[in-house]
């Protein structure tokens, strides 16, 4: 069994910085997590803390029922495959796979046979004979996935491994790492700041920020119910738009304004409004590209929620196109389909669909509905 817990796990490097929060989080064998957030929000060191290779100021690691904060790091049954690869450039393909298997004093049959495995299961086989410097990157990325996998560690540590591939490549190197990890039947942890490849590799999610983890949820909770603005804004291409607005309360109705326009909220999100006592007050709304509608039928029947915007750009990615449009002042950007006739200098109609609005408190920016 793999199954790690990580219990207020803490990071103070010796300059005195923190680098890692309070850390929680427990995951279960054969699970697929993985950590993303900006550049420098702390991913990196929280998994060279379950390496080994950081040592943990605070708070303690768990893998399986062992305590592993004192553990070597070549103890813990743990293999990391590394963003730049660490291959060794003299050694060929099946003796850089091999290595950490001879150090080990593995029997020579036994390495053979992980090896020939390995290679076989990433289709480099036919590769065993070469050096790194005759690979291409994708070829390398597998040949240190190889490496990690001959050594049939009970979890997987993965530190952006794509990330010196071309976008194509990584594309496809995503799909190969999803059959990996089904095959393997392993835990996983896989670290990267591209918000695209987290939502696509992994089971569960785990979202930093400045040491901080900020939600741990799906990949369709974190789309579709973000804690915070934060991860409201990580999360998603293009970037969920925020509107600030005001809210007023017109009889029974909670209504969010900016400028001249007005947006009626449905009943269940204007009760959270009222009842957190935001009557009165500035709130920030967030609705995401696609959720903002320039066809006919949607603006009959959504009266209460279209507003009228200046486009300034027009994208077409073919299978949709961006409109990025200014509204009171703010900007906005809708996802429409591709038979969209608007162009730059238009004034465009838009209904906003009430239901998928989100609002944030602007002091905590924490999500109020
Ligand atoms: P990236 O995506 O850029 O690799 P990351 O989220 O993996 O970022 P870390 O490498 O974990 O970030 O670094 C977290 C923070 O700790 C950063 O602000 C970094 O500058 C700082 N840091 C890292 N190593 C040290 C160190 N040895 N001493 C002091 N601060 C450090």
């Amino acid at each position: 069994m793999a199954e790690l817990k990580l219990k207020n796990i803490t990071k103070k490097y010796p300059n005195g910085f923190v680098a890692v929060k309070d850390f929680n989080l427990d995951i279960a064998d054969k699970e697929f997590i993985i950590f993303v957030g900006p550049s420098g929000c702390g991913k990196s060191t929280t998994l060279r803390m379950i390496a080994g290779l950081e040592e943990i100021s605070s708070g303690e690691l768990w893998i399986g029922d062992k305590l592993c904060n004192d553990v070597a790091p070549k103890d813990r049954d743990i293999a990391m495959v590394f963003q730049n690869y660490a291959l060794y450039p003299h050694m060929t393909v099946y003796d850089n796979m091999a290595f950490g298997l001879k150090l080990r004093k593995t029997p020579k049959d036994e390495i053979d046979k992980r090896v020939r495995e390995a290679a076989k299961i990433l289709d480099i086989d036919h590769l065993l004979d070469r050096r790194p410097k005759a690979l291409s990157g994708g070829q390398r990325q597998r040949v240190a996935m190889g490496r990690a996998i001959v050594r049939e560690p009970k979890v997987f540590l993965m530190d952006e491994p794509l990330s010196n591939l071309d976008a194509k490549l990584r594309v496809q190197m995503r799909t190969e790492i999803s059959k990996l990890h089904q095959r393997l039947q392993t835990t996983f942890i896989y670290v990267t700041h591209d918000q695209t490849e987290a939502m696509t590799l992994g089971t569960r999610i785990v979202v930093m920020k400045d040491g901080i983890i900020q939600q741990v949820d799906s990949p369709s909770n974190l789309y579709s119910k973000p804690n915070n603005l934060f991860v409201a804004g990580f999360i998603g291409s293009p970037q969920m738009n925020f509107i600030d607005t005001k809210v007023v309360k017109r009889g029974d109705d909670i209504i969010l304004t900016f400028g001249d326009e007005e947006i009626k909220l449905p009943q269940e999100k204007a009760k959270k409004l009222i009842e957190g006592g935001y009557e009165g007050k500035e709130v920030i709304m967030g609705i995401r590209p696609e959720d903002l509608h320039d066809e006919p039928a949607f603006l009959e029947v959504s009266p209460d929620s279209i507003i009228t915007c200046d486009i300034e750009v027009t994208e077409m990615l073919g299978a949709e196109v961006f409109l990025y449009m200014v509204c009171q002042g703010q900007n906005l950007t809708a996802r429409v389909d591709p038979r969209c006739q608007a162009k730059s200098g238009d004034k465009f109609k838009i209904a906003l669909d009430v239901n998928r609005i989100h609002v944030f408190d602007k002091e905590t920016e924490q999500t109020i509905t």
